[in-house]
């Protein structure tokens, strides 16, 4: 390193670490110096700043976290792009129920297992790797488009391919068209996997022609979406789809500092009664090792034993890979992110702190936009668009609704529907309004009791119409300003 962030009170172990340096050399720099100390001894300011610069390298110290500016700390690490390695891609699975996301996950699961490790036993831990030819593939075990916008809505976004399985036997289905919006609204590009050309009445010519009407064309359409006919039963093409997620991905450049502090997002937790909690860490910057102090969500501890999901322990862990740990001393949850810290008591510190600020965060809540809010939020926030999901009774009303929003403009502010379909309003469009700041619309529809109560946990605003002009006349009223408060 150039520069030597530090802070008051690290160790020689501490600085071993940041130095790239062994901490016996650290000890035996500082007696050079004048300076008898063990490893696990506190320096002062001046002692470390003279280690540095006998270093040749300049000395900064680190602003005493502001802990609650843990967010802020994050970001910074996960931006630090002084150094930069490729890294394998993390892809979901999303696509209608039955139409044989878990078979595809099994499959790949069980045709990759590489011989070494078969000794181990498999456990399912939310994600796991497999190798095609000499390059590497995170898979996120967790299917179903509502986990994966769950964890966008708690800050994650880890996954940067989404693999879209229609059957071809049932074609495009209402979940089908929910998960394209999901995967757009995350900004991931959708590799079409067409499952199930073994069976007789299979028409994957069928699901291609429709699913251009959903923007995803295929390339001997003349547009850009990948498209593999496989059956996920048989294992037939699957390795070209894993070939075709390696080609998008070269495209992406995917990259990461893995000589950074390690940083990442929870895939999953638990608590076991043998281990306490127990979580899945995907690492999204930097290395994991074992022994780092780690602030994950809400909770914080030291990493004490990493497995990988052969159950095999591993001492390190590179971006894109998930590991389980176990340490904390609490369980966090799903999308919560994480990061480590350079010594346990900033991390106890941290932690502790963002407990206390999750209250405020829950207060924070309370931003979302709703009609009511819609004006203030427009000129507080320089909204651009206003983001909306669309709900109603029959397909006509969706069309239509969603044609009339989509031509309102005030100011230059546009609506923006994000999702629109036929349907009561369910738990994953409340998830993708949480996630994408919007607000639901329903038309001569209900939302479902679990949409209803997750909207009043997460404050997502549903408003629900029987005459199509007066959900028109309210979002216009509200983006001017001049929507009647409803008390
Ligand atoms: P999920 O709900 O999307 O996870 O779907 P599943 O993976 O559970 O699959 C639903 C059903 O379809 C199961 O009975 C599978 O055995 C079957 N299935 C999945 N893939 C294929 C396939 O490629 N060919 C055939 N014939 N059946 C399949």
């Amino acid at each position: 390193p150039k520069v030597l962030v530090y802070q008051d009170g690290m160790n020689a172990q501490d600085l071993g670490k940041l130095l790239h340096r062994e901490p016996a050399e650290i000890v035996k720099k500082l007696f050079m110096l004048g300076m008898m100390v063990n490893q696990n001894q506190s320096l002062d300011k001046d002692a470390i700043e003279l280690l540095a610069t006998d270093y040749g390298i300049e000395a900064k110290e680190k602003e005493n976290v502001n802990v609650s500016d843990i967010d802020k700390f994050f970001n910074e690490e996960e931006h630090n792009t002084d150094y930069q390695e490729s890294r394998p891609p993390v892809v979901t699975i999303m696509g209608h129920v039955d139409h044989g996301k878990t078979t595809l996950l099994d499959y790949l699961r069980h045709s990759h297992i590489t011989a070494g490790e078969a000794g181990g036993i498999t456990q399912a831990i939310g994600a796991y790797q497999l190798k095609h030819g000499d390059q590497t593939i995170t898979f996120l075990d967790t299917p179903g488009h509502a986990a994966f916008t769950a964890m966008r809505a708690r800050g994650a976004d880890i996954t940067d391919v989404t693999v879209l399985v229609v059957a071809a036997d049932d074609g495009v289905m209402p979940q089908t068209v929910e998960a394209i919006d999901h995967a757009k609204a995350a900004g991931t590009p959708i590799i079409v996997a067409v499952n199930k050309i073994d069976k007789p009445n299979a028409n994957p010519q069928h699901v291609k022609e429709h699913l251009m009407n959903y923007g995803l064309v295929p390339e001997d359409f003349g547009g850009d979406t990948i498209f593999v006919d496989i059956s996920a039963k048989n294992g037939t093409n699957v390795d070209e789809l894993l070939n075709m997620i390696l080609l998008q991905s070269e495209v992406l450049e995917l990259k990461a500092n893995p000589k950074q502090n390690g940083a990442g997002s929870v895939v999953e937790a638990r608590l076991d009664k043998g281990k306490g909690p127990v979580a899945t860490l995907l690492v999204q910057q930097g290395t994991l090792h074992v022994g780092d102090p780690i602030v994950v969500g809400d909770t914080f501890g030291r990493v004490r034993t990493m497995t990988n999901e052969n159950g095999k322990d591993i001492k390190d862990a590179k971006p894109s890979t998930p590991v389980e740990i176990t340490g904390l001393n609490d369980v966090p949850e799903a999308g919560d992110r994480f990061i480590v810290f350079n010594n346990e008591k900033t991390a106890r510190a941290a932690g502790e702190e963002r407990a206390k600020e999750s209250q405020i965060e829950e207060r924070k809540q309370n931003n979302r936009v709703t009609l009511d809010n819609l004006f203030d939020s427009m000129k507080q926030e320089d909204m651009k668009q206003v983001n909306v999901i669309i709900k109603a009774d029959v397909q006509g009303s969706v069309e239509a609704l969603a044609g009339s929003l989509k031509k309102i403009d005030v100011e230059g502010v546009k609506v923006n529907v994000i999702h629109a379909s036929v349907g009561a309003v369910n738990e994953s469009d409340v998830a993708l309004a949480e996630a994408s700041n919007a607000i639901i619309i329903g038309f001569n529809v209900r939302p479902t009791p679990q949409a209803k109560t997750q909207a009043e946990t997460d404050k997502v605003d549903i408003r629900l119409y029987q005459v199509i002009y007066n959900a028109i006349d309210d979002v216009e009223a509200a983006m001017k300003g001049m929507l009647d408060p409803t008390y």
